[in-house]
């Protein structure tokens, strides 16, 4: 306990990382030093949007940091953050819930300046707007949401990766504006875009 202790004060910032808070004081907000970018949700301006699945979800995002918003196929999907678009498939057609259609899912990367990297999944075929190597701005269209890859209805599966505080390449758990200020999103709600 007393080397912990030392540690603490040796290393202030182990105790307020990001990796080291659970999920559910992220989402009631006890991580009061909480420097963390602040994501714009990826959707058009005012944009009303249900989570269908949050972090660590039971349906399919068991031990996942990883949020899927239930939008109509061929909704604009936005950059959440600006950045360089590092892969892309638009090709595919096919979606359902067999574990083969894991590799069936249209998506989009993009890098951000802190070298973590944006995920988002399941466009419609050929609803990818960007192409590998375009810079992207914060808001700025991306694609047409659908329904392709490991999914059972039309929605959006979003989630960063990048290095936690402690040094783990791993999913990182992301702030939004939001109509209810800036908070880590719950499922069963309904969120709109300020931006
Ligand atoms: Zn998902």
């Amino acid at each position: 306990m007393r080397k912990l202790l030392i540690l603490l004060l040796l290393f202030p910032c182990i105790g307020f990382a990001q990796g080291s808070y659970s999920i559910n004081d992220l989402k009631n907000g006890k991580n009061k030093h909480d420097s963390s970018y602040v994501y714009t949700l990826p959707f058009e301006h005012k944009k009303k949007v249900f989570l269908i699945q949050g972090y660590e979800s039971m349906f399919s995002h068991k031990g996942e940091r990883a949020l899927d918003f239930k939008v109509k196929n061929g909704t604009t999907v936005c950059a959440a953050r600006g950045g360089v678009v590092t892969a892309i498939r638009k090709d595919s057609d096919v979606g359902g819930l067999k574990p083969e259609n894991l590799s069936d899912g249209n998506y989009i990367f993009i890098q951000h300046d802190d070298g973590s990297v944006a995920n988002y999944w399941h466009f419609k075929k050929d609803g990818v707007l960007v192409n590998v190597g375009d810079t992207v701005k914060t808001g700025q269209p991306i694609g047409l949401s659908g329904n392709t890859g490991y999914s059972a209805f039309p929605h959006l599966h979003f989630e960063v990766q990048g290095y936690d505080g402690v040094g783990n390449f791993t999913q990182l758990p992301t702030r939004f504006y939001t109509q209810r200020g800036i908070i880590y999103l719950r499922p069963g709600r309904f969120y709109r875009t300020l931006h």
